[in-house]
């Protein structure tokens, strides 16, 4: 599928990778490399999201990628230029820290026009170009605070001038909202995934989260052992997972095993009623025993178990069911009872590992 070009209205332009990676390896002197051989492209003016549990290799790839740290095989593009040897200062990406990581002393105005400070640009053009920066984030007027004299939202925007300052294709962010509190951290989530549209730029953001991966990506790459599991739309990965591993850490989604092999359902997707004599166990059908009950706000989440006779393999097998509250309170269930599991063949898939 072509998607048209144009950058600046905030659609990735999947034709123009503005990175590449190709066989991106990374052995640190273990049996096991930290990255495995990746090959991925990153669309020119995309928001891209590397997601996965700690140590899969995500800080690892995003350092390859800024040049800091060497690459055992493999190479990195940058819009088509092979910047694999090349030192971190001259790549054209540039890295956001978690805490954004400003110097408490100086104002907004030094921190931002810092980098030029050490390159030896004189303070008046560093001053204009870190000045203008400031203003493009609708922070001019808040040029000359210290970082304790602005919020949290203010404080990233300052970071942000601060990364763009080397004019960089890309921006590199690790982690960079996992150190604040929950309600900062969907406010900055919101404004970060706003400059990136406006900007025009390619971002990728390493998180560990799928609640945050989900609400900022173009594209999720789901990393696990040093290998990219799958990458997709989040509505693509959330619908159709390919296997076990993003199934699972994805959440809202049951693995269940049949006779066919593993499959997916969403949890959402299972129907719930009160048992009948004569329903039919088998193919999207399934008698089972509530074993647990939440409440959490919109919905309540049903833990069952099937009851042992009909358990394949485990013991444990288990399946959640997201139940609307409104439905839940025309129809109550209680721990113990005995209740039926339906879902449409259209919503299970079938997991290749
Ligand atoms: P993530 O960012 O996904 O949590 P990392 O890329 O930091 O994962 O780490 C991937 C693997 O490489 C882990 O097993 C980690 O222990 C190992 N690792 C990371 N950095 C180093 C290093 N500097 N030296 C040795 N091993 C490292
Ligand atoms: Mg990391």
């Amino acid at each position: 599928m072509k998607i048209p070009s144009p950058v600046s209205n905030g659609i990735p332009n999947a034709d123009h990778a503005a990175v590449e990676l190709v066989a991106l390896t990374k052995n640190y002197g273990s049996d096991k490399p930290a990255v495995d051989g990746i090959n991925l492209r990153i669309a020119s003016g995309s928001y891209c999201c590397l997601l996965g549990p700690s140590g899969c290799g995500k800080s690892t790839t995003l350092r390859m990628i800024a040049g800091h740290e060497s690459v055992t095989s493999g190479d990195v593009l940058l819009e088509d230029r092979n910047i694999t040897d090349l030192p971190a200062a001259a790549r054209g990406t540039a890295m956001m820290f978690q805490s954004f990581a400003l110097f408490p002393h100086l104002s907004a105005l030094d921190n931002v026009a810092f980098s030029l400070k050490m390159k030896g640009v004189d303070k008046a053009a560093r001053h204009k170009q870190a000045g203008d920066l400031l203003e493009r984030v609708a922070m001019g007027h808040l040029s000359l605070r210290k970082p304790a004299e602005l919020s949290g939202g203010q404080q990233q925007r300052v970071a942000l001038a601060r990364a763009l300052i080397t004019q960089p294709k890309v921006l590199l962010l690790d982690e960079p909202l996992s150190a604040l509190d929950p309600f900062l951290r969907i406010q900055m989530r919101a404004e970060l995934r706003r400059w990136q549209k406006e900007l025009g730029l390619t971002f990728v953001h390493v998180t560990h989260s799928q609640e945050e991966a989900m609400a900022l990506a173009d594209t999720m790459v789901v990393m696990n052992h040093g290998v990219i599991e799958q990458m997709g739309s989040p509505h693509e990965i959330y619908n159709h997972p390919v296997s076990e591993f993003v199934a699972r850490f994805m959440g809202g989604h049951n693995v269940l095993d049949t006779p066919a092999g593993k499959i997916s359902v969403r949890t959402d997707h299972v129907q719930l009623a009160p048992d009948t004599p004569g329903f039919p166990d088998g193919a999207g059908n399934k008698r089972a025993v509530i074993s647990d009950i939440e409440y959490q706000g919109t919905y309540v989440l049903v833990g069952l178990q099937y009851p042992g006779k009909t358990l394949s393999a485990n013991a444990t097998a288990e399946v959640s069911v997201m139940v609307p509250e409104s439905q839940f309170d025309r129809q109550p269930y209680q721990l113990g009872q005995s209740v039926q599991l339906t879902w449409l063949p259209e919503a299970s898939h079938a997991l290749v590992h």
